[in-house]
């Protein structure tokens, strides 16, 4: 293995470093069969078993009940802001957002081009530093579907449950799909980048309810009705093949690891291992509220924006890279997805302790 340093980013993020051989292996000469993974048709049988494969693989480690579709689809994970009222909101419906941060407004402003938005709550007047419990905000029984997202990536707060109303759910699962157990038989749809937690950029996985195919109207163009996508099991138009086999790869590693349950229990070490540093001075404090601390992006500040600069400089001199904090919030953070290696988070937290000590 070469030496490799240890990437916080945010996304893209890092990948099991098994998965990135895989894949350097498969584009050169797929299975010794003369050809690479790149060139392959999609309506080869070669390709159409890796589809199923990566199929199979999430719906495994998701528990996805037999009447959901999984779709990879392309447009990242902000076309899902608007394909998701596109198909399943009317002008006269209304739909519930819970404003949560950045990702969670741009849905809202594409919403509000199909229905009627009701926003239950928002945190926006405190910087999105925490995400609301069920006893904080009210969903109309008339209202289509709840819609929010489990894990805000920018300012590192995330659902500790998944709310607990009598709504359909909908979730922008983007950045913390498959890092815990989830109930998808409470949601109508789930969608997610992969670029995060299951591979490289270029996909967009949808889990969708069977039923609400046709909830779609006629007018709405070929390529953005889900219903299209479902009935050509992702295979309408050429697909992501790449993007869609390195999921596989990753969800082959995210098994062989133990699956979705021993990795949650790896992941609530390692973000506990960062907390603890944070809460354990006044030099660093975190920017979400405890309640709401996410377990995939941990945000930080520093007592001043010079010491935050200087820290991120000398992280990434001894390789700890990618800690910038995103520009709307400043700071650091560190993103700790499925396979970032707890040795990193441990270097990390070691460097942190110094570093307090050295400019505290
Ligand atoms: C990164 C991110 C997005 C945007 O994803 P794109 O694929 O770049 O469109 C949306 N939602 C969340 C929660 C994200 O973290």
């Amino acid at each position: 293995m070469p030496e490799r340093i240890y990437n916080f980013s945010p996304g893209p993020g890092t990948l099991p470093y098994s998965v990135l051989q895989e894949a350097a292996v498969d584009i050169v000469n797929f299975k010794d069969k003369g050809i690479g993974l790149i060139e392959l048709s999609h309506r080869s049988k070669e390709f159409m078993a890796v589809a199923e494969e990566t199929e199979n693989l999430i719906r495994e480690l998701m528990g996805i009940p037999a009447n959901y579709k999984v779709l990879f689809l392309q447009g990242g994970a902000s076309s899902q802001f608007f394909m998701v009222p596109m198909n399943l909101l009317k002008a006269d419906q209304k739909a519930t957002y819970l404003n949560t941060g950045v990702w969670a407004k741009k849905a809202i402003k594409e919403a509000k081009l199909f229905g009627q938005v009701e926003v239950a709550y928002s945190s926006e007047d405190i910087t999105f530093k925490r995400v609301p419990r069920d006893d904080e905000y009210t969903v109309a029984p008339d209202s289509q579907y709840l819609y929010f997202v489990t894990n805000n990536t920018i300012y590192g707060t995330q659902f500790p449950t998944m709310p607990n109303k009598e709504a359909m759910l909908i979730a922008d699962m983007s950045s913390d799909i498959l890092s815990r157990p989830v109930d998808v038989s409470k949601f109508g749809l789930i969608f997610a980048g992969a670029q995060k937690n299951m591979g490289p950029a270029g996909v967009t996985v949808v889990i969708i309810r069977e039923d609400l195919l046709d909830r779609v109207d006629d007018k709405v163009p070929t390529m953005l009705k889900y219903k299209t996508h479902a009935e050509k099991d992702s295979m309408f138009n050429t697909p992501p093949c790449f993007s869609i086999y390195c999921v596989g790869r990753v969800m082959n590693w995210l098994k062989q690891t133990g699956g979705v349950a021993a990795i949650e229990k790896l992941n609530r070490e390692k973000a506990a291992l960062l907390y603890e540093v944070i809460d354990s001075t006044e030099f660093y404090r975190g920017h979400a509220e405890k309640e709401s601390r996410s377990l995939m992006n941990v945000a930080f500040n520093l007592p001043t924006p010079e010491l935050e600069a200087q820290f991120i400089r000398e992280a990434t001199a001894v390789g700890l890279d990618g800690l910038k904090g995103h520009r709307s919030v400043g700071g650091c953070r560190a993103s700790i997805y499925n396979a970032f290696p707890r040795e990193g988070v441990e270097k990390l937290v070691t460097f942190m302790a110094d570093f307090a000590k050295k400019n505290g």
